[in-house]
């Protein structure tokens, strides 16, 4: 099927060939007609299977085909990072480049001004992230009494405990007679029956199997000491130099940790988390996105919807807190058609993170054997002239006093 069989206006098929969209993906082929009908949709499928555009284009469609009051802003989409605010509005207006759509994007961390002048001029679609939209409409900015079409991108993370609250409140704005539309690749069922108080008869469709990460993605772990991870991760990035690696890590203090270290050791790489200027986290991203820097550390704050087709690897150098983020995180790889692999570090404290992990996805994750003998020519080959690898030998020797394999 091609997107030419939908009944969607030229200026928008054109677009989409430019964009070399040969065919709707599943999650498109599903949603769209529904969406174009008006209905209330909840969409659950796997990561970088182009859940955006699955709402992008009916709502796009709908507004140039007058099915909404285009007098006032018509559509909210809220989303939970500013990053991913940023992104949802950019594929709102690629998509949109033909028609005269006008989307705007407001998010925190930056000065508001601006944003002021923009809800002063007429649009048509807001992108935004809670903060931000709660601040500018308190202050009488942002009328959202017209809204035809609300949609909650990662809509698990926007109904759970950080923005429930939000979202209550935002309900009361909204006008009763609405669509409103979910998309997410995890969600559980308290979320889900909370999603459907807010809606009168949400049409579902689900694609995930019990699995909700990209088939396009592979998977295996490493069992490495707390102490040596830093030395795995050098030998990995030099190993793999010519890729775009994300890292991912617990905490922002051991974000900056790893930086260092690398850095120590001449590798370049930056990185991304809540105690950096959203100026900076924007650019570091965009360095990133145009492959200008191959290798990122950054914390869950990245982990959720950030598109960037071209990581090769996904590297959790600390387990993920609970198993959704570890679907999330993986899933920056292997997005669209493209093949990802994700390689967890695992320590020993972390195994029971892992085995929660592999009990919400259903599937176990490839064990990676390392014999002692390379084990410890990883440690050995490091650029850190200040590391004492063999008392770090010594002391992993200590932990695993019988093993010669780590596994
Ligand atoms: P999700 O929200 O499901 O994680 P995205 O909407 O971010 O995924 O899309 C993932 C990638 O797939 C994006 O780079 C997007 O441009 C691409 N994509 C989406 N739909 C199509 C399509 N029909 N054909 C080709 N590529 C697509
Ligand atoms: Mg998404």
């Amino acid at each position: 099927m091609k997107f030419s069989a939908y009944n969607i206006s030229k200026s928008i098929l054109s677009q989409l060939e430019e964009m070399d969209f040969k065919k709707p993906t599943d999650i498109q082929y599903k949603a769209i007609p529904y969406i174009l009908k008006g209905e209330d949709v909840m969409a659950v499928a796997q990561t970088g299977t182009g859940k955006t555009a699955a709402f992008v284009i009916p709502i796009l469609e709908r507004i140039i085909t007058n099915q909404v009051n285009r007098k006032h802003l018509s559509c909210l989409v809220m989303v939970p990072t500013r990053e991913l605010c940023l992104q949802i509005s950019d594929v709102f207006k690629e998509i949109g480049k033909k028609t005269n759509v006008k989307t705007i994007a407001i998010h925190g961390g930056v000065d508001q001004n601006k944003q002021i002048d923009q809800l002063l001029k007429k649009a048509d679609v807001l992108v935004t992230t809670p903060g931000r939209m709660f601040d500018l409409n308190a202050q009488g900015y942002l009328n959202l009494r017209n809204i035809q079409t609300l949609v909650l991108d990662e809509s698990d993370i926007m109904l759970g405990l950080g923005f429930k609250k939000d979202i209550e409140d935002l309900m009361r704005y909204l006008p009763k007679k609405r669509q409103t539309l979910f998309f997410s690749a995890t969600i559980n069922k308290k979320i889900k029956s909370l999603a459907y108080k807010v809606v009168n008869n949400a049409i579902r469709i689900q694609f995930s199997p019990k699995n909700p990460v990209s088939k396009n993605v592979m998977h295996s772990v490493i069992s490495i000491q707390m102490d040596d991870k830093r030395f795995f991760l050098e030998n990995l990035i030099n190993e793999y130099s010519d890729s775009s690696i994300i890292v991912f890590v617990r905490t922002k203090i051991r974000a900056d940790r790893v930086q260092n270290a690398m850095n120590r050791v001449g590798i370049d790489v930056l990185s991304i988390h809540s105690g950096i200027s959203q100026e900076e986290r924007f650019s570091i991203l965009n360095a990133f996105r145009k492959a200008k820097q191959k290798v990122l550390v950054t914390t869950d704050v990245t982990a959720r919807g950030i598109d960037l087709p071209a990581v090769e690897y996904v590297v959790n150098y600390d387990l993920p807190d609970n198993p959704e983020n570890y679907v999330h995180r993986c899933g920056r790889t292997g997005r669209g058609r493209n093949k990802g692999m994700a390689i967890s570090f695992c320590s020993t404290q972390e195994e029971q993170l892992l085995q929660e992990i592999e009990h919400y996805t259903g599937e176990s994750i490839e064990k990676y054997d390392i014999n002692l003998m390379d084990y410890k020519l990883i440690l050995k080959e490091t650029n850190d002239v200040n590391s004492d690898w063999k008392k770090l030998m010594k002391d992993f020797e200590k932990e695993n006093p019988n093993n010669l394999n780590v596994w």
